[in-house]
């Protein structure tokens, strides 16, 4: 199971077993890692995301942090009169899908030796880190804009981190929590490659709950991408084991507050980062610079995939409707569902869409 970190820009490689988050160059790591999937035993294990073990890349069972989370439910609904299923990512241990990156992450920064490790967020991603690490024992900063619901700054101190909360955007805090990261290993959601084979589990899951077999899209709310360039990877590991034998498309959306990548792709242009966003309330989404944009947009060209943008409006109204059907989200998860109102999908299309995160971190009521 040994890996090696690959630099996207100038090609070094890195093993492993340094404590790398990127590359010396500046440029993004991608993960050099054989995962295999041997169905018989995964069949046999519990529940959980560590069931695909052989495609998770810790090398000692022992570093494993784990609440025994993920195998969250894919149920049928009828949403807008059309037949979908909703993969229950919202019933995390600390409420958002981000707890599958952070449990792989922080199992790998345990088995790095690592004592103290900073993260930034807009607040699930934080934390989930803030959650695993406690269960690790690793001292961890959190970097938040100050703006963020209550409810996730209550959630990350609960769990003993170090808060910084920080004025202006979330590119502020970004660049906050990356002059940290200059002395301490920075666990981020985006820069670290471990996440990403984290919340690759979803769509393991989702494959088997389908009977190994992959739906024909998948709709996921765009920020950093860490679900959608995570599902990619995830498909891409069960293609090459021919687990599965084509992709589905897969549909990123924004909110049209805060759009860069759903521009890029409608205007079949270079990334462009945004550098006057507007507010939206759909706060884990609002990232005017995804350093993973080029690995996002590939993801969905490669997959027939599409970019669509929704309003504030179009979100909080299937937020209200979602709840009316017995499910409580935060807008950032609604934010799919707003897609799906608007895409043209075919009527024995399988569908698949994710929610995120749950309505308990959302800041008001909103209608
Ligand atoms: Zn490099």
């Amino acid at each position: 199971m040994k890996s090696k970190l690959l630099c996207q820009s100038c090609h070094t490689e890195y093993p492993s077993s340094e404590p790398r988050w990127n590359c010396l160059c500046g440029g993004l790591l991608t993960l050099d890692f054989h995962a295999r999937f041997p169905i018989g035993k995964i069949k046999k294990r519990k529940p959980t995301l560590w069931r695909y073990r052989e495609a998770l890349p810790i090398e000692h069972d022992h570093h494993i942090i784990s609440f025994d989370e993920g195998f969250t439910p894919l149920i049928k609904e009828e949403l807008f009169g059309k037949k979908i299923l909703l993969k229950q990512d919202y019933l995390f241990p600390s409420g958002s899908y981000k707890d599958r990156g952070a449990s792989v992450l922080v199992s790998k920064m345990k088995e790095l030796g690592l004592k103290q490790v900073v993260e930034d967020s807009s607040g699930n991603a934080g934390a989930a880190i803030a959650a695993y690490c406690a269960k690790a024992s690793i001292d961890c900063h959190i970097y938040v804009p100050e703006k963020t619901s209550p409810e996730k700054l209550m959630q990350i101190k609960q769990y003993g981190a170090h808060l910084h909360t920080i004025q202006g955007s979330r590119e502020d805090t970004a660049q906050a929590a990356g002059q940290h990261a200059q002395t301490t290993y920075y666990a981020s959601h985006y820069w670290n490659p471990f996440f990403f084979h984290g919340t690759k589990t979803c769509i393991f899951e989702i494959v088997e709950q389908l009977g190994w077999k992959p739906p024909d899209s998948l709709i996921v709310p765009v920020g950093n991408g860490t679900l959608l360039y995570g599902s990619y990877i995830g498909l891409k590991e069960l293609q090459q084991e021919d687990i599965i034998d084509k992709l589905p498309r897969i549909i990123g959306v924004q909110t049209e507050n805060c759009a860069p990548l759903a521009n890029a792709w409608k205007n079949n242009s270079t990334f462009i980062s945004l550098k006057t966003p507007k507010q939206t309330i759909a706060e884990g989404i609002a990232i005017t610079n995804p350093v993973r944009a080029n690995n996002i947009l590939q993801s969905i060209k490669e997959t027939n995939g599409d970019m669509i943008t929704v309003t504030d409006k179009e979100i909080l109204d299937a937020q209200y409707y979602i709840g009316r059907k017995g499910y409580y989200i935060e807008p950032t998860s609604a934010v799919a569902l707003a897609g799906l109102k608007k895409l043209a999908t075919r009527k024995d299309d399988l569908v698949v869409i994710p929610l995120t995160g749950h309505g308990l971190k959302t800041k008001k009521m909103l209608r």
